[in-house]
């Protein structure tokens, strides 16, 4: 038998052992924000990986945004190295779920097994990853006793609120800097490789009136006209304008081809009344308007376009609009960054796909944001990519599921991955 079909036996022979763990995986709530039971969900991680050979280390990202006594935000990572040195492979997995929301027919919480599909928050995005992971690296450690370099797994906290009790706290603290190759097992689909991201600007913008009674607004200004003006503006020039970039990367789906904008929020005047109010407002002109933008942009744009293009509007609002004020607040950007399609990482993985599922694996950017940004800006590592079980559209979704035959050919793949980087050199059985 080739090492390949000795791994893969041993991977579809832990089919129970990796149902059992996703199961386990989503019925620890790591519900985020707040960040629940990262520590549990760490611990049960550690011990296991510590059974099987890995170094394991609990990491607290202490002081980063969240962190507090009540919800400390925990990572876990596991290496395990070879006699011999060599290169350095990492899965990273981040551990949170968004809000539960409305619309299950399933336990959230409950991991059920039903036709060969397991639900739960977090199955699809991305305890199933995790889980195919841990199933592929054990399953090597078993069955190679020599090879050259190390594997390493991290589960890491707060990716879906940016990642910075995560990966970005391991990155500042060098846990990158003798890694090799990174592999993400976000739900991006057994057959693609996703090679990065699109970058994110978001911004407040506030406009600024005066006060008055309403019965007589001439003695006042209306903040909320004045946004009323730049979202004209907007949907007069900077919309179309939009939508007329279009990349080179392969984001999918292919509307995220184009540049794009989201208004986040949008609040002027009095604030919502509280439940149960039946009260009327009372007559006053606003003096302050705000809304959040969320601007997704190409490799080929710069951060500086995209804010240009903002205060563009707001500056000839400025110069045109009597009384028009405003303060712009950015509040978040990330880089877009992709990979080299010819990245060790990516000719790897992209080997396996075929070896596996016999088909060529499409090249995919994602349209938001992930954990790379941190590994590509802090780490200084560009060969990393995103690889795993589940379907994209399934994630943050009600009734959320990964599929139990993705899960192992993901985990086929990933294990035919660390042949090819990681080289054992037994004979065979
Ligand atoms: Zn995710």
């Amino acid at each position: 038998m080739t090492p390949f079909q000795r791994l893969s036996a041993r991977i579809l022979g832990k089919k129970d052992d990796l149902i059992a763990l996703t199961q386990d995986l989503i019925r620890i709530p790591t519900l985020n924000p707040p960040g629940e039971n990262y520590r549990e969900i760490c611990g049960y991680l550690a011990d296991r990986l510590a059974r099987s050979g890995f170094e394991v280390q609990l990491i607290r990202a202490e002081g980063t945004p969240g962190d507090s006594r009540k919800y400390p935000r925990w990572n876990v990572v596991a290496r395990r190295e070879a006699t011999t040195s060599g290169e350095c492979v990492h899965f990273n997995s981040h551990i949170d779920v968004v809000e539960i929301g409305q619309g299950w027919t399933r336990d959230p919480f409950g991991g059920a097994l039903e036709d060969g599909r397991i639900y739960g928050r977090g199955s699809c995005d991305m305890k199933g990853g995790l889980a195919a992971s841990i199933i592929a690296a054990e399953a090597f450690v078993e069955e190679f006793q020599n090879f050259s370099g190390a594997i390493e797994i991290s589960g890491t906290a707060d990716e879906e609120t940016g990642g910075y009790g995560g990966v970005a706290y391991l990155a500042e603290k060098k846990h990158f800097s003798h890694v090799d190759h990174v592999i993400i097992p976000e739900p991006l689909h057994k057959d693609r490789i996703c090679l990065g991201h699109r970058g994110v600007w978001w911004a407040e913008i506030e406009t600024h009136g005066e006060i008055a009674h309403g019965s007589m607004p001439f003695l006042g200004d209306c903040a909320v006209r004045h946004m009323g003006a730049v979202l004209s503006e907007m949907e007069k020039t900077l919309f179309p304008a939009l939508a007329k970039k279009h990349t080179q990367m392969p984001v999918v789906p292919d509307g995220a081809k184009n540049s794009t904008m989201n208004i986040n929020s949008l609040h002027g005047g009095q604030a919502e009344p509280e439940e149960g109010f039946t009260g009327l407002p009372s007559a006053v002109v606003p003096d302050r308007a705000r809304m959040i933008i969320d601007r997704r942009y190409l490799i080929e744009e710069t951060e500086d376009e995209v804010r240009t293009e903002v205060t563009d509007i707001l500056d000839k609002l400025t110069r045109e609009r009597e009384n028009f004020r405003y303060d712009l607040h950015e509040m978040w950007s990330v880089t877009p960054t992709m990979t080299a399609p010819d990245a060790p990482v990516v000719t790897s993985v992209e080997k396996a796909i075929r070896e596996v599922l016999g088909k060529d694996a499409e090249h995919v950017v994602s349209p938001g944001t992930y954990d790379q940004k941190h590994i590509d800006r802090i780490g200084k590592l560009k060969n990393c990519i995103a690889y795993g079980p589940g379907l994209l559209e399934l994630a943050h979704k009600p009734d959320e599921y990964v599929g139990v035959d993705d899960m192992l050919d993901s985990a086929l793949v990933m294990g035919h991955t660390l042949i090819d980087l990681l080289h054992p050199t037994d004979l065979p059985a």
